[in-house]
């Protein structure tokens, strides 16, 4: 025996085609604010000379002159070696002695903040 009521007949390949159009929810494009902040840490970037700077310290608020701290740069290093391979080994160690081949590090003498750094 049939049932009585029929179920519906499958949709068309018209109906299908023209179906409801279901777009996909559209992600709106997020502008990503660029990051101004700046970065965390002791170091705060100020334009500083090989020389020890008379700066209000950032930190502390304290008329300061800055504490440097010395070390040799790349520069030096590859000087260093390249001395060494024509063969000036009594010379090899000038590099390190050169000011202008140092980068320097500049800090609060007071709260031992790094101020910034001076790479020549
Ligand atoms: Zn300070």
């Amino acid at each position: 025996m049939y049932p009585t009521q029929m179920p519906s007949a499958p949709p068309t390949y018209d109906e299908v085609i023209s179906g409801p159009q279901v777009n996909p929810p559209y992600a709106p494009y997020v502008n990503q604010p660029y990051s101004t902040q700046a970065t965390s840490g002791t170091v705060v970037a100020l334009p500083l000379g090989p020389n020890p700077a008379r700066i209000k310290c950032p930190n502390c608020h304290a008329d300061i002159r800055t504490s440097i701290d010395s070390q040799p740069s790349c520069a030096a290093h590859l000087c260093c070696l390249l001395l060494l391979l024509i063969g000036c080994c009594p010379l090899s160690s000038l590099p390190y002695c050169m000011d202008s081949l140092k980068n320097v590090r500049h800090s609060c003498p007071n709260c031992r903040i790094v101020l910034g750094s001076y790479q020549p």
